[in-house]
């Protein structure tokens, strides 16, 4: 049976398990390859492509997916290919030598011979095309060559240089860093700018936030990445949602976030997110949930430090007498945030009543 790539996206985008193992879509954009019914993201058209099997897209420099685990199919692999591959997984930094293959209670010869049989090349081969996969998306991130060359444990410059070209037809120096995206949305309280990349939305805040320039310095900075203007999934997936907020229909966002915080302003991020829509909690309230009651001075300023406006819901946090404390895009949008979430609570209140 032909499928022609159209039908072949279309069974991706079903998640269609039936189709596992006759065939396998690498996604340009994030240098990962799945198998039909794998339940991440579908990509956009234009950055898939597909093969007839796992060996082709390995060698074409994809990388196995985490979700839908495409080297388990079909379904037929044995214990020991399961258990090596989840052992590449689990520590990706490691060189596997025979040495730790038997440590790890493996036959060296036997996994040779079982993975060569399965996938056309043999283990050592596996971990180095998937090496060579992750410099890929180092380099892509804008790490030099160095860097991507250790990353995929190469001790030699020219060894590296010479398998990446043989693995994607292109010299590590050529390989284009990809920018974070820059956008902006309408809100009833003003235009919001996102910047997002092809996994994840790095940043979400009023235009007249004090000192977003500074912000967007600090992401080029600590991600190595122009910020250049355009849209993607994440772009449409978050302009969505923040409309769907705005809109009363959404009460708690589904996006894939990156933060860039210390692990203090991560835990007190997250714990902003576990605040139910229309509620508020004071700077100390929230200090006793992250288990650090004498914290509310950090606490209230890793609040005021959340770069994702509205997703991160730090609106919901105000002084302990009840007046409204701050705000970085203003105090006029924090009061009318709290009304909207209150009024959105009431009428659906109302509507399930009785
Ligand atoms: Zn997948």
């Amino acid at each position: 049976m032909m499928l022609d790539d159209t039908t072949k996206y279309e069974i991706f985008r079903n998640r269609d398990e039936t189709y596992s193992g006759q065939f396998y879509m690498g996604v340009r954009s994030t240098g990962i390859f799945c198998r039909p019914g794998c339940p991440a993201r579908t990509p956009k058209a234009e950055n898939c492509l597909f093969f007839q099997n796992a060996e082709g897209a390995l060698k074409a420099g994809y990388r196995p997916c985490k979700r839908c685990h495409p080297m388990n199919m079909p379904g037929e692999a044995s214990a020991l290919i399961k258990k090596l591959i989840n052992l590449v997984e689990s520590d990706p930094e490691r060189r596997w030598s025979e040495k730790d293959l038997l440590a790890n209670g493996v036959d060296p010869s036997t996994a040779r011979r079982q993975f060569k049989s399965r996938f056309g090349m043999t283990f050592s081969a596996y971990v180095r095309q998937c090496n060579l996969a992750k410099a890929r998306q180092c380099l892509a991130q804008g790490d030099s060559v160095i860097e991507a060359q250790l990353c995929a444990g190469f001790d030699s410059p020219s060894g590296f240089r010479v398998a990446f070209a043989k693995t994607f037809g292109q010299s590590p120096k050529d390989v284009k860093i990809s920018p974070l995206l820059i956008d902006w949305i309408d809100t009833p309280l003003g235009t919001m700018v996102t910047i997002c990349d092809e996994q994840e939305v790095y940043l979400a805040e009023f235009t007249v936030r004090k000192n977003l320039q500074g912000q967007l310095e600090k992401l080029t900075t600590a991600y190595k990445r122009p910020i250049l203007p355009g849209r993607n999934d994440i772009t449409m997936l978050v302009e969505t949602q923040i409309k769907s907020y705005f809109h009363g229909s959404l009460k708690s966002f589904d996006l894939p976030i990156k933060t860039t915080g210390t692990d203090f302003q991560n835990g007190v991020w997250q714990a902003l997110c576990d605040i139910p829509y229309g509620q508020t909690r004071s700077y100390a309230q929230l200090a006793t949930a992250i288990g650090n009651d004498k914290a509310f001075r950090a606490v209230a300023s890793s609040n005021a430090r959340n770069g994702l406006a509205i997703i991160i819901p730090c609106h919901r946090v105000i002084n302990k007498g009840g007046a409204l404390g701050g705000y970085a895009g203003g105090l006029d949008k924090k009061r009318w945030l709290l009304d909207h979430e209150a009024r959105v609570s009431k009428s659906s209140n109302r509507a399930a009543a009785p």
